[in-house]
């Protein structure tokens, strides 16, 4: 773990080492301030020797204005080490978390992710800068102010000493408690973070159930959590510094008896005396500071566990170490044998066999919850099948990169997902880097053209998060434009149109129609109107493949097919 994390030091070695070395530095002259005091009460104050007294001071001067040049270093060049190191850890987790699968976000709430990327990443920079740093400065500056002690008067340094395992061991205990608390703490943040997005994310869905007042509720039973969390926390630091206050405070006073009895007795000077004392708050001083340091060592160290955590979460679907790229599809897919569960135990699908030519447009209807969508979401592999296979060209899809097999499949559903950018964005996505020209006859041929010039700003429209500024049948347009640009040579139409009123449904229908025109199509739809035209439809049901064939041939054969037509046409 400490490993991994020095890790990300590497690339910045100088930046550390300057920073390091400034700290040090910064750090022994708080050393040279108490021994300055006792030279200067001891030789220069009795005598009276100004010119000494002018140059001492001058002296004084310089260090002070080093050690304000240096902790300027510290200050700023430390901190960009800790923010180059946190900008390399959230990229690589953001990096990561893009090749995660399917299952993992079915699973994860995204308010944690974004909790993951932005305030464990906040603390993880903060302890990156810190950690060493202080931690170094702190056992350099106890141990030199000790040695300093020591030459003075060792009788009164073993004095002062005793208190040192007393305060390591409220700083071990302390910090045990902390990093539980702070563990929590992240927990909380995630929650809340998770309800915000889907409160916000949802807010539509609020207002139309007027149930404002529910997520308010809601959203106050995470706050106040997150509230209690950090009192808690604030109370362990908050006692931890008044104890460790105390017990220094003791010592200091302790230390001021017996030194006035060792000066009395002649055994020290007044000038060590003096000094002795300003050594003893060097001494305590990163022991007070353990407060600040133990309040980012748990958070810092909590954070970077659980983003180790993330790092190490293993994509569900991942390219064959000797994946190839797939050729260019030219005969046939062919499911064979598949079985597949999304939890193992419950099988959505139970060896299910099928072929789909190249060039068929094939049509899946049944059931709601039958295992459709899931049949076409195992062909670009964003779940893995259990056992079976799916082959293209004979190929098995587990064989060949899923880029290049992603290329060649083109999915338009039913709620399609816009980002929140403009319209040409949008269309882009499709194919990222094609010209304007592809980009307007992509829309042309979506028969969204006439929309985009309509709008005052064109393709530079905004069309708000997740489009909600179109309307169904727009949104569905772009989709489908979006589809034009990348133009695969396999569809998949999800319900497509299920969403639509059915005068737009038509006309959205003619434009899929267009689309799939010349490509192999799984049309997945529970309008049977729509798909009577398909080469071979194939009814889903809880068991599996009930039949397959032409829409007449079904509607004779007085299966499932004919009675669900039945039902939806009647007699
Ligand atoms: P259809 O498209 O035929 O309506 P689906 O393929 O969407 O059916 O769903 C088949 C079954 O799998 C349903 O019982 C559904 O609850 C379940 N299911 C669908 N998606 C998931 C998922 N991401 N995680 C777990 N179960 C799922
Ligand atoms: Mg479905």
């Amino acid at each position: 773990m400490i490993r991994r994390f020095f890790a990300y030091y590497r690339p910045y070695r100088r930046l550390f080492l300057l920073d390091f070395g400034c700290a040090i530095i910064a750090g022994l002259l708080e050393l040279a301030f108490p021994i300055a005091v006792n030279v200067f009460v001891d030789d220069l104050l009795p005598g009276g020797k100004w010119n000494l007294v002018v140059w001492a001071s001058l002296g004084l001067v310089v260090l002070y204005v080093l050690s304000a040049v240096l902790t300027y270093i510290v200050n700023y060049w430390g901190h960009m080490l800790g923010i180059n190191i946190e900008t390399d850890m959230r990229h690589k987790l953001f990096a990561h978390i893009q090749k995660l699968s399917f299952r993992f976000f079915d699973n994860t709430k995204t308010g944690h992710l974004i909790g993951r990327l932005t305030n464990d990443m906040n603390m993880i920079g903060e302890m990156a800068h810190h950690g060493p740093e202080d931690l170094f400065i702190a056992v350099m500056t106890l141990a030199g102010s000790f040695g300093l002690m020591l030459a003075i008067n060792w009788q009164l340094a073993l004095l002062t000493f005793v208190i040192v395992p007393a305060i390591l061991w409220v700083v071990v205990y302390f910090n045990q408690k902390m990093t539980k608390a702070i563990h929590q703490l992240f927990q909380d943040i995630g929650d809340f973070n998770a309800r915000i997005e889907d409160s916000v994310g949802g807010i539509r869905v609020v207002k139309a159930f007027s149930n404002e007042a529910h997520e308010e509720a809601q959203f106050a039973v995470s706050n106040g959590r997150f509230r209690l969390t950090k009192l808690a926390s604030y109370k362990l630091i908050a006692r931890n510094g008044s104890i460790s206050y105390v017990m220094m405070r003791l010592v200091t006073v302790f230390v001021m008896v017996c030194g006035t009895w060792f000066v009395i007795r002649g055994r020290i000077s007044y000038g060590e005396f003096i000094g002795f004392l300003l050594l003893t708050n060097v001494f305590f001083r990163p022991i007070e500071k353990i407060n600040a340091i133990v309040e980012s060592y748990p958070q810092g160290f909590a954070g970077f566990k659980r983003y180790t955590e993330l790092l190490d979460t293993e994509p569900d679907v991942e390219d064959a170490p000797d994946a190839v790229m797939m050729k260019p599809f030219e005969r046939e897919i062919r499911y064979q044998n598949v079985t597949f569960g999304y939890d193992g135990e419950k099988k959505v699908l139970n060896q299910v066999d099928l072929v789909i030519r190249k060039g068929e447009t094939i049509a899946f209807v049944g059931p709601s919850g039958a295992g459709k969508t899931t049949l076409c979401s195992l062909l670009p592999r964003f779940y893995e099948v259990e056992s079976g296979s799916i082959r293209i060209d004979g190929v098995d899809i587990r064989k060949v990169t899923q880029d290049s097999l992603r290329s060649q499949i083109g999915i338009v559903q039913q709620d399609v997902f816009l980002f929140a950018g403009t319209i040409r964005e949008n269309i882009l996505y499709g194919k990222l880097g094609a010209s304007e020209e592809e980009v307007w006859e992509a829309a042309r041929r979506a028969k969204l053209d006439e929309f985009i010039r309509a709008q005052e700003l064109g393709m530079d429209t905004v069309i708000g998060e997740r489009g909600v500024k179109l309307s169904g049948g727009q949104k569905q347009r772009l989709a489908i434009a979006r589809m034009f640009l990348k133009n695969p040579p396999i569809l998949i139409l999800d319900e497509a149109t299920s969403a639509l009123d059915t005068e737009t449904e038509l006309a959205i229908q003619q434009s899929l129609a267009e689309l799939s025109h010349g490509r192999t199509t799984l049309v997945i739809a529970h309008r049977l109107a729509t798909i009577k035209e398909a080469d071979r439809i194939v009814v889903v049901t809880d068991q599996g493949i009930a039949e397959q064939g032409r829409h007449q041939e079904l509607v004779a054969a007085g299966g499932v097919y004919s009675r669900l037509h039945r039902a939806q046409f009647g007699a």
